[in-house]
């Protein structure tokens, strides 16, 4: 604004109608004189965001799109949307059930591809195709929040930075995003969680970040000790575990915070009782406030681990509560259309690649499930 001869507060305005009124053209910001929208859109001024090209729909009401994040590049994205409303926890997956969501969370990309390679996750298999910037990552959720009428202050919405990509190897655009999310659109960082591979550089700077802007750090732990970890996560050969909770020891938590380590349960490789008890002795150890999120693997196609026994992942579990250690199981969501945990590749149908038809975009959403 300020460089078009505008007062700088008409940027404040600019801003308002693009993540609070969420329009979609420069004639619809009324707060701007109608002179000054004229001349907008007579020098070719235009607003693009992130558009939702296709959506999948889960029997338990997830929801997965594939973002197309500029008009003037095909490369999509994924984002998922998880209704976890009274209805839909109860999981009899009907249409109502979905629609009745009390809180949601929704599942956001901070790079096209993943450059991190962990072994057991299918997006690891696209490489990294381009980092997105600030306005595609806080833009995903816009889009999303539009889809749903989210009215933000009323509904409970969280955000998780956990798709596709690692958002500490596009620090400066994943710490934009959230920026755009808590000034601009008015989501809570404290109901925001960042997951990292554990780049200790990142998770440094994380640590300088003010806590009204800081959103709540997980960490993608895995195994139990260096050497599996270094097995399914290369990047553990740079960064072993004792200088990933080093580094996560200097970002000063907020009341009641908790650090959470994720960590994914592979058949045979990661479930067994002494890897539980390597755990907790090791979550112990690092003396922060922690919890861990379990997860059971989800299938993927060219990745050859084996999906958990249930008895495996609940024993895992009861032994990490009967060490004291606050722990979840994360309940497996959208896994019958590939947006679950570690399933992120752009798959329009079915097992397989992707095919041309993720960069079929315009035309309205369509609803596979
Ligand atoms: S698990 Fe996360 S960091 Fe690892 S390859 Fe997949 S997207 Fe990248």
């Amino acid at each position: 604004m300020v460089e078009i001869g505008e007062p700088a507060w008409r940027g404040r305005q600019v801003a308002e109608a693009l993540y609070q009124q969420r329009v979609r053209d420069v004639s619809e910001i009324t707060t701007l004189p109608k002179g000054l929208r004229e001349r907008l859109a007579a020098e070719g001024w235009q607003i693009a965001r992130p558009a939702i090209a296709r959506a999948f729909q889960s029997a338990d009401g997830t929801e997965r799109y594939l973002v197309q994040c500029s008009p003037d590049d095909p490369l999509t994205v994924e984002t998922v949307w998880m209704p976890e409303g009274d209805g839909g926890e109860a999981g009899d997956g009907s249409e109502e059930a979905a629609k009745e969501w009390r809180r949601a969370t929704i599942c956001v990309s901070s790079q096209v591809g993943c450059a991190v390679n962990c072994q057991f996750c299918l997006t690891a298999k696209l490489g990294l195709q381009r980092n997105l910037t600030a306005g595609e990552i806080a833009g995903q959720v816009v889009a999303v929040l539009e889809r749903h009428a989210v009215r933000v202050g009323r509904d409970r919405v969280n955000l998780v930075f956990m798709g596709m990509g690692e958002p500490f190897l596009n620090y400066d655009n994943f710490m934009g995003a959230v920026r755009l999310l808590v000034r601009e659109v008015g989501l809570s960082p404290q109901r925001m969680t960042v997951s990292t591979s554990g780049i200790v550089p990142g998770i440094e700077r994380f640590a300088q970040e003010p806590p009204d802007l800081r959103p709540k750090l997980a960490i993608s732990l895995n195994a139990p000790n260096d050497q599996i970890r270094a097995e399914l996560m290369p990047i553990n050969r740079k960064w072993p575990i004792a200088a990933v909770i080093e580094a996560v020891r200097r970002v000063p938590l907020r009341p009641r915070e908790r650090i959470t380590f994720e960590y994914v349960l592979l058949g045979g490789v990661t479930d067994r009782p002494e890897h539980a008890s390597e755990v907790a002795r090791l979550v112990r150890r690092t003396g922060l406030p922690a919890k861990v999120n379990l997860i059971a693997w989800n299938p993927g196609p060219g990745v050859e681990y084996a999906t958990p026994k249930p008895e495996a992942v609940e024993a895992f579990r009861q032994a990490l509560a009967g060490e004291g250690i606050p722990v979840y199981l994360r309940q497996p969501r959208g896994r019958d259309i590939f947006a679950a945990c570690g399933q992120l590749k752009r798959t329009v149908a079915g097992w397989g690649p992707p095919t041309s038809q993720d960069r079929d975009v315009g035309g309205p959403a369509s609803v596979a499930t």
